[in-house]
């Protein structure tokens, strides 16, 4: 039986919160905690929150209460342990508060209630050399940077995670490294704007494997692409630096797929939201990248019903759908975050008006994916296979990110297993997914 101290673990949030659950992790793997599964199994829980959104916020309350409950030893840490007081307003049990980021801080407080198992022996206790990480083994979360320079008008992140902080280069491609000695087959590379990568550090060279390599998106993305596996960028913000990036995706480098947060198209609403990026002519810009880029994959979301957005802007906002012909867009109804700054905007719209406007984007949105899905019948493309069981396997294309994006259905096939990169010929398509079958060449 093992003596080792046990700590539970509930991770919420995005996947940028569950980086930092997997290097909490690892660090307690490493000390000789072991991680239980069930609260009743647990010596001590750490939940791992999230604060984005109002209704985030209500889920991480809701987790503290049920592992209160359940076993009655509770840290909190992640985006809402920087609001500690609505925490202890709601739990005051609560042994120990941190906030994002702050791994040593959780550490610490671990080892304060249930201190280390003098019997650790880390020759013994070994962590896999990956770390401990929550996503499928074949693909893995690649984060480079901490915070945003930027102020959103309806974000409240930047108050919570500061200024942008950007790993060193060289940190950063010895753990894509490690990944993927480990059998990751594709990066997901995340941030809070990945664009901005090495704004902070003057883009200072650093070293890999003895290499100069530069500290910017280029530099990045180029030394990512000699791995062998598929690197996906996300949360890129459509600069004009960002046009370096897309020859590596022509030459299939990395994969041909920007995951570009829009989130409107009306000039006066993006001046409200002070988005990044805002004056840039994205249609011209996205014209570009696809005759360069043919089989370019542009995903991004949007919101509907951010306050004083009039007909006139929705309508800009459709036409924008129209033209663009975006292949995975996410739509959300604007909702008021505590503490952000779009709440002190006047002409907030109805909810029935943002319900409808949320209604009629996604119909144009549908179409479009219906019909450019339609086009990639009869194709030979490549899938990661992400699950198998009796009645088949479910993998995706450079096109689908994990969890966001459509999927590729395949029959079962005796030789399919979770981390296989097929080719397939696509048979169907319908407004999200396709259905292929494996291609016997
Ligand atoms: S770019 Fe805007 S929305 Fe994204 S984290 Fe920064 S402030 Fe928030």
């Amino acid at each position: 039986m093992s003596s080792s101290q046990k700590v539970g673990f509930v991770s919420l949030g995005c996947p940028k919160a569950l980086v930092d659950s997997e290097r909490i992790l690892t660090q307690l793997r490493m000390e000789g905690y072991e991680i239980v599964p069930s609260y009743d199994q647990a010596d001590i829980v750490v939940v791992n929150t999230c604060g984005f959104i109002d209704s985030a916020k209500q889920e991480s309350l809701d987790t503290i209460g049920e592992a209160l409950n359940e076993n009655g030893r509770v840290l909190v840490t992640g985006c809402m342990g920087a609001q500690a007081e609505d925490i202890t307003a709601a739990h005051p049990q609560v042994l120990g508060i941190s906030g994002p980021q702050a791994y040593e801080q959780v550490v610490a407080q671990v080892h304060q209630h249930l201190p280390p198992s003098k019997s650790h022996d880390p020759y013994v206790d070994l962590v896999p050399s990956q770390g401990v990480k929550l996503t499928p083994r074949h693909y893995a979360y690649l984060k480079i940077s901490e915070g945003c320079n930027h102020r959103c008008s309806f974000c409240i992140i930047p108050s919570m995670r500061g200024k942008l902080v950007s790993r060193p280069v060289g940190e950063v491609l010895e753990e894509a490294e490690r990944l993927v000695e480990a059998g990751v087959r594709e990066l997901l590379v995340i941030s809070q704007d990945t664009s901005a990568y090495g704004v902070d550090s003057k883009y200072l060279t650093g070293f890999w494997n003895g290499r100069p390599i530069k500290a910017d998106l280029q530099g990045l993305c180029e030394a990512l692409g000699e791995l062998g596996v598929w690197v996906r960028l996300h949360y890129v913000y459509p600069y004009p630096h960002v046009d370096r990036i897309i020859p590596l995706m022509a030459d299939g480098r990395i994969l041909p797929y920007l995951d570009i947060p829009f989130q409107h198209a009306s000039p006066t609403v993006l001046k409200a939201m002070r988005r990044p990026a805002a004056a840039e002519n994205t249609l011209l810009r996205i014209q570009q990248w696809r005759q360069q880029c043919p089989e370019l994959t542009l995903r991004s979301t949007f919101i509907v019903g951010f306050p004083g957005e009039t007909d006139e802007d929705f309508d800009i906002l459709l036409d924008f759908l129209a033209e663009a012909q975006l292949d995975r867009v996410g739509c959300f109804e604007y909702s008021p975050v505590d503490g952000a700054r779009a709440n002190d905007l006047t002409d907030h719209v109805p909810d029935s008006l943002k319900r409808e406007r949320w209604e009629r984007f996604m119909a144009v949105q549908q179409e479009i994916s219906r019909d450019k899905l339609a086009t990639k019948v009869g194709q030979r493309i490549d899938v990661l296979i992400d699950s198998v069981d009796e009645e088949g396997a479910i993998g995706r294309s450079s096109a689908d990110a994990p969890e966001i994006d459509g999927v590729v259905y395949l029959a079962s096939h005796p030789s399919l297993a979770p981390g296989n990169l097929v080719e397939v010929v696509v048979q169907d398509s319908d407004d999200y997914d396709l259905q292929a079958s494996v291609s016997i060449s």
